[in-house]
């Protein structure tokens, strides 16, 4: 039995996470932390630790995981630049899973996404993605992370070439752009869709998740997945083994 180290335990992804071990046949739940508590202490009664909590905290448990030897999934989102290199950084030590998303749907949308990417790149990008009122990072990181898909395969540079919504006299929309639209309110889980526009026609990919267990079960696969795994920086397409 794999011991898990539930983090954000008081969140909604917490509480999911810690369901979703307690299903697992492989998982148990081995400590949990959340603000204000020791992850040392935490993470010394778990084999293996699953972070739904706080970008700003994401340091803090890896330097604990690298001085422990431990693996780690990691499903925050809404790191700096800085962090995510610490993240890159700790990998070189331990096994670590850093996904936006890690439902299986998303990840399909991830891969379909690259395919229709390729074939329409001509076409007008834009990304709408949808969360609960809650929700305090925009966009999402997994809209980002469509976004980063159509860069890699259009040529374009997330920072240059994403616009954040418009307002105002924006002017004729340039081929060479990706319109981000984030969407707040009620109970929403995280809908994503991403348009190709052009003259006649509009194709739409949408994925809609409606309930946070699918994330849990599988961070939950992604902790399984990685106990024979060597250090290194993974996400949830290498869990799944979509490689194509
Ligand atoms: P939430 O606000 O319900 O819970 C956050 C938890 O983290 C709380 O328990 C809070 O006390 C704790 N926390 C906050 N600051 C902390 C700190 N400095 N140190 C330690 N713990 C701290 O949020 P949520 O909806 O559960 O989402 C948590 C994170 O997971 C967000 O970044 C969200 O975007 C991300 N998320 C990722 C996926 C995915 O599939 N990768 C899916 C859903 C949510």
């Amino acid at each position: 039995m794999m011991k898990v180290l539930v983090t954000g335990i008081s969140g909604r992804m917490g509480q999911a996470v810690q369901q979703a071990v307690a299903q697992n046949p492989g998982t148990e739940l081995g400590a949990t932390h959340d603000v204000g508590q020791d992850v040392v202490a935490a993470l010394a009664q778990a084999d293996v630790a699953v972070d739904f909590s706080f970008h700003g905290f994401t340091a803090e448990l890896l330097a604990a995981a690298v001085a422990q030897g431990k693996p780690v999934v990691i499903g925050t989102t809404g790191h700096t630049a800085e962090e995510k290199a610490a993240i890159a950084q700790a990998a070189q030590s331990i096994p670590v899973v850093f996904a936006s998303n890690f439902s299986v749907g998303v990840n399909t949308l991830f891969w379909l996404t690259r395919k229709a990417t390729r074939i329409l790149k001509q076409y007008d990008i834009e990304i709408v993605e949808m969360h609960h009122h809650h929700k305090l990072d925009a966009p999402s990181g997994t809209a980002r992370t469509l976004a980063e898909v159509v860069c890699e395969e259009t040529g374009m540079d997330y920072e240059k070439d994403v616009m954040h919504g418009r307002e105002g006299l924006v002017g004729a929309r340039p081929q060479r752009q990706i319109g981000m639209h984030s969407l707040r309110g009620g109970d929403v889980v995280g809908d994503h869709t991403v348009i190709y526009a052009t003259d006649g026609e509009r194709v739409e990919l949408t994925h809609k998740a409606s309930s946070r267990m699918t994330f849990a079960a599988g961070a939950v696969r992604a902790a399984l997945w990685l106990a024979d795994k060597p250090a290194g920086l993974y996400n949830m397409q290498d869990v799944l083994g979509f490689t194509d």
